[in-house]
Formats: C-alpha cells, sequence, structure tokens
C-alpha cells in the first residue's frame, strides 16, 4: 500500500485511548485514509463540527484495555454501534452490522497516540453539516456517504 506521505512512519501496532485511559485500543494496520463525518448525530455524538474515523478491518482493531470494563456502547441506529468510555465520555468506534460494513470498524482518529504522517482526507454528510462552519480545505466533499464505487471498502485501493 502506498502511503500519500513521505513522511516515515511510527512502527506497527499504533496505540490510542480514551481521554482518562480507561480503555485503550491498538491498531495493526496503516491507515491511509480519514474520513470527516459532518451527519447531525456524529455531530451530536462528538460534541463538534464533525467526526473524523479511519477504517480498518476488524481484525486489525482491538480494545486492550477496558473492554470488559469502562466501554460501553449506543446503538444510534439499528445496527450502529458507537462506543464510547463511561468515565470521560471520549468516542472511540463506530461499527455497523451491515453487511458491507460488517468486517470493519470505524475508529476516531483524534483518539490515537501515534503521529502518523496525514492521511487522504474527505468530508462526508456535508448537506447536513454544522450551519456555523465553513470547510475551506481542498479535500473531496460528498453530501452524503461517499459513493460506493469510489470506496476504498470495494477495494479500490490506487487513490
Ligand atoms: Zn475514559
Ligand atoms: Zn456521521
Amino acid at each position: 500500500m502506498t502511503m500519500s506521505t513521505n513522511k516515515p512512519q511510527p512502527p506497527l501496532p499504533y496505540q490510542g485511548g480514551c481521554l482518562c485511559g480507561a480503555v485503550r485500543y491498538e491498531v495493526n494496520a496503516e491507515l491511509p485514509r480519514a474520513s470527516h463525518c459532518h451527519c447531525s448525530m456524529c455531530r451530536k455524538a462528538h460534541g463538534a463540527a464533525f467526526a473524523t474515523y479511519a477504517t480498518v478491518p476488524r481484525a486489525k482493531f482491538r480494545f486492550t484495555r477496558g473492554a470488559e470494563g469502562a466501554l460501553r456502547s449506543y446503538e444510534s441506529s439499528p445496527g450502529i454501534l458507537r462506543s464510547f468510555c463511561m468515565h470521560c465520555g471520549s468516542p472511540l468506534s463506530w461499527s455497523s452490522k451491515e453487511t458491507r460494513d460488517a468486517d470493519e470498524v470505524d475508529f476516531t482518529l483524534g483518539t490515537l497516540d501515534a503521529p502518523i504522517g496525514p492521511p487522504q482526507q474527505w468530508h462526508i454528510y456535508t448537506a447536513s453539516k454544522a450551519s456555523w462552519y465553513d470547510i475551506e480545505d481542498h479535500h473531496p466533499q460528498w453530501p452524503e456517504r461517499k459513493p460506493e464505487q469510489q470506496s476504498p471498502k470495494t477495494g479500490d485501493k490506487t487513490e
């Protein structure tokens, strides 16, 4: 997999966790892409203008602390689980039982400890973005979900 940056990446697995440290995770995959989701549910769940996720295969992401303790999840829509720390409230992951997503997990890139180089990025669900926020960067934007045929989930690894 080619990275869009020449900056050396820290060694795998990457470590991350919540604000208070009760939940920790590791990611054993490179993180070449990130999506900024502006949907109203992510804005509410994160208390922010948008939520930033990296998508990785489920087998490459695991909680190393708190999975049986501080980790909780909220089913924001049928089959959609948003995990968070019950102590400090950090949102940690988004996952879906939907077929096309069932083998993947989106984790919140802001909770990563590792200083990774900048991934390729895009904005999704911009049709429901916060009225007070202007997207002024050069990253591609999609009014809703990123179109299927251009999604990395369908095997397009060249972009
Ligand atoms: Zn916490
Ligand atoms: Zn969203």
